[in-house]
């Protein structure tokens, strides 16, 4: 999306530059924008941290034209990273556990990464520990690993929240993201706080996830639907720094899913569960900084929508509630 009015050398020149649209059922004095990462080539808010990661090792040396990155993921990392690798003269190799997605595994492999199933009871821990014991095997190879690589938020830092604030001229009331490895969420608002300490940060996850144990508030663990975001165990989410974050905000399964469907029937945008969610909280807290509940600097929520509905089509996401399958 960075530009369409001249011709681009690669399709790396077309990550980033996602646009800023109006969520138009949020309230009136207090709009919601909604930052749609589909637009980036990879269809998700991870083709910047695939692109920034790999031009950073290269930059530092950890790594060199040729040289292999392996990453356990199950999804949209493994997509960004696929794409970035490609054309940067790196392969790839992805250590994904059985029961993921078949269309994201699909994509990698069609960008020419390697795919390496485990079985689906050894959980992500097991493709981890795969994925580090084949790095070690390699020469001039490395697992970016996204859950604790300060890369992933720096990639937020230096270039989605500077156009977030671009184009809002500042005028940013508040943040509102979903938190998976919580690199969007905690590269953005460390930015954020640096322009206005009083902008209040949100961080969104399912019902049955964990992040708000961080913040003194009692949860009960349960299994969700919602892709992409929420934890079980906060240990792993090495990023996600509680002291930057005002408020957690939990979304149910059905909420999310009412939204999604929502936002393609009423406002044209096809995004997944993820993207329910945060547009859910992101609405709530606007009532809440209209009223009075909440302060914040400017009469502004701004979101991120990180990927597009068309990834889950195989698991009925558009489907009623109960016939959509995780
Ligand atoms: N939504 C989707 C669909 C995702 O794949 C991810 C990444 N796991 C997120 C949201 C959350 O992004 P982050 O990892 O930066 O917290």
């Amino acid at each position: 999306m960075t530009t369409h009015r001249e011709p681009l050398d690669s399709v790396l020149d077309t990550i980033g530059e996602t646009p800023l649209v109006r969520v138009t059922a949020s309230v009136d004095a207090v709009p919601v924008y909604a930052k749609l990462e589909s637009f980036n080539p990879g269809a998700s808010v991870k083709d910047r941290i695939g692109l920034y990661m790999l031009e950073q090792m290269l930059d530092r040396g950890e790594l060199s034209p040729g040289g292999t990155v392996v990453e356990p993921t199950a999804g949209n990392t493994g997509i960004g990273l696929a794409i970035a690798a490609g054309q940067l003269d790196l392969n790839a190799i992805f250590v994904v556990p059985e029961r993921f997605s078949v269309e994201k595994q699909q994509l990698m492999a069609a960008l020419g990464a390697e795919i390496i199933n485990t079985p689906t009871e050894d959980g992500m821990g097991g493709a981890i520990d795969r994925a580090h014991q084949l790095a070690a095997e390699l020469d001039n190879a490395v697992v970016p690993q996204q859950f604790a690589n300060p890369l992933n938020a720096e990639a937020h830092y230096e270039l989605t929240a500077p156009e977030i604030f671009d184009a809002l001229d500042g005028n940013v009331g508040a943040i509102v993201a979903g938190c998976g490895t919580a690199g969007t969420l905690m590269g953005i608002a460390r930015y954020a706080l640096e322009q206005d300490e009083d902008i209040h940060i949100c961080a969104v996850e399912p019902e049955g996830s964990l992040y708000s144990t961080t913040k003194g508030k009692s949860a009960a663990e349960a299994e969700y639907k919602i892709e992409g975001i929420g934890t079980h165990d906060v240990a792993t989410n090495e990023l996600f720094d509680p002291d930057l974050v005002d408020s957690v905000a939990q979304v149910s399964d059905e909420a999310a899913h009412t939204e999604l469907k929502r936002l393609a029937r009423e406002e044209g945008h096809l995004v997944a569960s993820s993207s329910g969610a945060a547009s859910v909280a992101a609405q709530r807290l606007a009532a809440k900084i209209e009223s009075g509940v909440v302060s914040a600097p400017h009469d502004s929520v701004v979101t991120i929508f990180p990927d597009s509905s068309e990834r889950y089509l195989s698991k009925g996401i558009y489907r009623s509630f109960d016939e959509w399958e995780n």
